[in-house]
């Protein structure tokens, strides 16, 4: 467990405040944030980039809500944005355009103009076709448009297939061997200004290697653009530094940039990474109370109030999170005789956590061992990052609270939906 979320007293915590006292004033289920964990983690990265041009670009896609991007824009950090609707959540966050990177493979012109619009540090480009627009929607708006090229390393990230992106069969960014003519194309196009290279190889990797490998291949792509006069003011090695959700062992931040700038060898150009999961994941909880238990023939099911809809992760991805019961049960040791008339003790068993939405890979955990009743609190853990942000209103459940704590105070920075609130755009006809 990370140092923001710890027992106490056999009562799990989150920073100064029981997790318990957050679900009796907020409800279930909510997502629970640590603005400290939140703070340590950017800072590490600040730490460990110190002495260096850099800029730390927050992928907004982790987690959106506009408590976690003002925590980081008062921090300093940038943010990578792939929607203009992130644009727009950054700005309402108080963050600064020009401290936003814009990538993904399908930028509308409604999105390019926005974006040129707030005056955003640049576009990472995913294909001549999106170069070629971005240069006639600049044109036509009397601007340049300061663009990098995503470019796609062939580098195998070692991650689980959805969350892999920088290999030759994937759909995003342009092919290496490509760069140096889109580059050149690039230049001649009037209406924009070349300023980087970026990449983004994958998530959740837990290795040091990919990334270095991916940095070495983009450091030789950038000699031979200097060879043909090209000069990039910035490199942008993307996130996709993994955390720990059960027994992975991923590099500590300052490991992992160390190594990047270990392959950087002594290369002057700005520096930008686009941390999301490693600066959120570990900073979350779903809070969720056990509604019913239910002992089948084969298994027992723990019925918990948040579902896939909530918690997409281990449905898409066959994810793990850590489960741990908010109170947890007296040990053997301390627990009153039986008959003693003290708290009876919990019979530990094997557990489905399992949601009410109707689909069968609805599962939140599976084969967890919980001493728990109806009404026992669950926390499930680094849920920081593609939780809330990937939640959906199957099922019409509306969406969960969030609260952030912050030391001894607990924040409501999302109201739980409303029924009324899901179909208020909807209409019936004659
Ligand atoms: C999703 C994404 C990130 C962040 O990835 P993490 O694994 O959360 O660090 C960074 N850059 C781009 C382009 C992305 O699509």
């Amino acid at each position: 467990m990370s140092d923001y979320f710890h027992y106490q007293d056999s009562q799990l915590y989150v920073e100064q405040m029981p997790l318990a006292d957050i679900a009796a004033r907020f409800g279930t289920p909510c997502y629970v944030y640590s603005r400290a964990a939140l703070t340590d983690g950017y800072r590490q990265f600040s730490n460990a980039l110190q002495g260096r041009e850099h800029l730390i670009c927050y992928a907004v896609k982790a987690n959106s809500n506009l408590a976690i991007l003002n925590v980081f824009a008062r921090l300093g950090a940038g943010f990578d944005i792939v929607s203009g609707g992130e644009l727009q959540r950054v700005l309402a966050a108080g963050g600064d355009a020009r401290k936003v990177v814009f990538s993904g493979v399908g930028k509308s012109v409604a999105e390019m103009r926005l974006a040129l619009d707030a005056g955003i540090l640049c576009f990472n480009v995913e294909s001549a076709a999106e170069l070629e627009r971005l240069n006639e929607v600049a044109g036509n708006m009397g601007k340049v448009a300061p663009v990098s090229l995503r470019v796609n390393p062939d580098v195998d990230a070692k991650t689980h297939p959805y969350i892999s992106t920088g290999l030759k069969q994937s759909k995003f960014g342009v092919a290496y061997d490509e760069a140096i003519a889109l580059y050149c194309r690039a230049r001649d196009l009037p209406h924009l200004h070349i300023t980087g290279v970026d990449c983004h190889i994958g998530s959740q990797l837990t290795e040091t290697g990919p990334f270095v490998a991916a940095t070495e291949k983009i450091l030789a792509l950038v000699n031979r653009l200097a060879d043909e006069g090209i000069r990039l003011e910035h490199i942008d090695l993307g996130g996709g530094l993994g955390i720990r959700y059960h027994d992975e062992t991923p590099p500590a931040i300052a490991d992992y940039v160390a190594a990047l700038l270990g392959a950087l060898c002594g290369r002057s150009e700005k520096l930008i990474l686009e941390p999301g999961r490693v600066l959120a994941g570990n900073a979350g909880v779903l809070l969720t109370r056990v509604e019913y238990l239910k002992h089948g023939e084969e298994k027992n099911f723990a019925i918990v109030d948040a579902a896939m809809n909530d918690l997409m992760r281990p449905a898409l991805y066959e994810a793990f999170h850590e489960i741990f019961p908010v109170e947890q049960e007296p040990s053997p040791q301390s627990s009153p005789p039986s008959g003693g008339g003290g708290k009876r003790k919990r019979q530990s068993l094997i557990y489905e956590i399992v949601g009410p939405v109707c689909e069968t890979g609805d599962f939140i955990g599976h084969a967890r061992n919980l001493a728990i009743a109806p009404q026992s609190l669950l926390a499930v853990l680094s849920a920081g990052a593609y939780g809330m942000s990937m939640s959906s209103n199957y099922n019409t459940r509306p969406r969960v609270a969030e609260v952030m704590v912050d030391g001894g105070a607990a924040h409501l920075v999302r109201e739980r939906e409303t029924v009324s609130q899901l179909y208020a755009g909807e209409k019936m006809i004659l």
